[in-house]
């Protein structure tokens, strides 16, 4: 949480620093976050800094991480498309995002307009134009600006906003002044031509001082906030060779958090009944029966299958002969120790996870226990192939039971709560359909409350619904003497012990 903290106060301290240097103080200078290839979470940790305006440059990556955003209840972003825009993914850019700097093309503005979700508000764009005349770099040339913009402006669900430039990458300052300069010149000359044409977006890490210094009134910085990017590089990725054994729910879950970001042709699924495989063959991974030709060129194997059946699954792996000593094996099987794994497999590249439901929607909780040999590389290639399932929380074997027990039972302990508080609503008179609304939103409400508040305990949330002798109060005296902490205290307890129980058994 610091560093980026740390790295956004002084990022806003070299805005202020150019505003005063240039004399430009006058000017109010919004910040994007670029936040491209960066994990949702370091964007809540921005978000939780007061930051609104992050800038992406892909539009899948994007797309997926502001829908998941979204759903966690983070509705007041404003989201700028900032990268090249390939035609076959405006319709992606235009129902996710609010503003687009990179428009360069007719075709492209047309396709955003027709694709802009009519319950959307229009979309906001900018002329993104060619000042640094690198040929790879997009934007339209000077010369083509007149048309796009009169294209743009005959378009009813957009509205121009500005301009947007990139500056030669190069350690030469006069001529990253110079392409400054230039854009400044022309956004002057069209800002006195149309209304709301009010943004000049140029400026990033390295060159954000002469950017502020010639006008720049919006600046997007990735590099100085959250670091530098670690591009996925797909050959590595293509590269891993995964196998699962067992294709149940939670294998499918893993499966189809892994394909986003892998190859699906390096995937085999292996089970006793291809026929219940034909799901994963069908987006496009191999299946067998023979768990040992599923994992004999395999980098990583996941134990997909029931405690009941691993012993005899491990057995057959160990005595096939294949050398498995290079690979890494992710168990979820519940109740399995690592010690019982790497009995019978001869080898600590051992994995532990225990994901809960909602990881299904990207929203789970992930625990993860490592045996001693796992590299910190194969730890990170786990935590990328399970980060569309939601967030990982590492920690020993023992830690895991407990998550197991607070987040892998938790959603039913949950699931409880809010059917007790609709079955009072129906008693209440209220209908069966009205009753779960209210309380579904009511949950998620509150928890959107806690995810907002960081730095508010939930003790205190809580108080500030419970006035002195008020109604909430007279239901929480009650939730006291029905004794509510200790009924929890058992029931993590009575999920801990038959962790205990079940880890004897195998
Ligand atoms: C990536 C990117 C940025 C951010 O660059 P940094 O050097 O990391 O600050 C800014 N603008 C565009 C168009 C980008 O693609």
């Amino acid at each position: 949480m610091d560093s980026i903290k740390h790295n956004l106060s002084l990022v806003h301290q070299s805005i202020a620093d150019a505003c005063t240097t240039h004399n430009c103080e006058k000017i109010s200078v919004n910040l994007l976050c670029v936040s491209k290839t960066k994990p949702e979470d370091l964007i809540k940790q921005a978000y939780a800094c007061g930051e609104r305006h992050f800038g992406e440059s892909y539009a899948v990556e994007a797309s997926e991480k502001i829908q998941s955003l979204k759903a966690q209840g983070y509705n007041d972003i404003v989201w700028h498309f900032i990268g090249p825009i390939q035609k076959n993914k405006t319709k992606l850019i235009a129902a996710n995002f609010d503003i687009v700097e990179s428009v360069d093309r007719d075709i492209v503005a047309k396709r955003l307009n027709d694709q802009r979700p009519d319950e959307l508000p229009a979309l906001d764009v900018l002329v993104q134009v060619n000042i640094s005349h690198e040929d790879q770099k997009s934007g339209c040339e000077e010369s083509d600006i007149d048309d796009i913009i009169s294209c743009i402006n005959s378009l009813p669900k957009l509205r121009l906003r500005g301009f947007m430039g990139i500056a030669t990458d190069t350690t030469d300052k006069a001529l990253i002044e110079s392409e400054f300069a230039h854009l400044k010149a022309l956004f002057d000359k069209y800002k006195t031509k149309f209304d709301n044409f009010d943004i000049l977006s140029m400026g990033m890490t390295h060159d954000l001082d002469l950017a502020i210094k010639h006008g720049s009134n919006e600046v997007r910085i990735g590099t100085a906030i959250f670091g530098a990017r670690e591009y996925k590089n797909k050959v590595t990725m293509n590269e891993q060779k995964i196998a699962f054994i067992g294709g149940g729910n939670m294998a499918t879950c893993i499966f189809e958090s892994i394909v986003k970001s892998f190859d699906v042709k390096n995937i085999t699924v292996s089970g006793p009944h291809l026929e219940k495989l034909e799901k994963f063959k069908a987006k496009g991974a191999s299946i067998t029966t023979d768990n040992v030709a599923a994992i004999k060129d395999a980098q990583v194997i996941f134990l997909g299958v029931k405690p009941q059946i691993l012993t005899s699954v491990l057995q057959e792996l160990s005595a096939s002969g294949v050398n498995l000593s290079d690979k890494l094996f992710v168990s979820m099987a519940a109740g399995f120790k690592l010690s019982s794994i790497s009995n019978l497999l001869k080898t600590h590249k051992l994995i532990r996870i225990m994901p809960n439901t909602p990881a299904k929607l990207g929203l789970g909780v992930i625990a993860v226990t490592y045996d001693t040999e796992v590299t910190d590389e194969q730890k990170t290639l786990c935590k990328t192939m399970l980060s569309h399932m939601g967030t990982c929380i590492e920690g020993d074997e023992n830690n895991l039971n407990v998550i197991g027990a607070v987040c892998g039972c938790g959603p039913a302990f949950v699931y409880r709560f809010m059917e007790a508080l609709i079955t009072e609503a129906i008693r209440h008179g209220i209908s069966e359909q009205d009753a779960r609304k209210m309380v579904e939103q009511t949950v998620f409400g509150s928890v959107n409350m806690v995810i907002q508040n960081q730095d508010t305990t939930i003790a205190a949330l809580r108080e500030a619904v419970t006035s002195k002798g008020g109604t909430t109060f007279a239901g929480l005296t009650k939730m006291t003497e029905g004794n509510f902490e200790k009924i929890m205290e058992n029931t993590i307890q009575a999920s801990l012990d038959r962790t205990y129980e079940f880890e004897k058994m195998f």
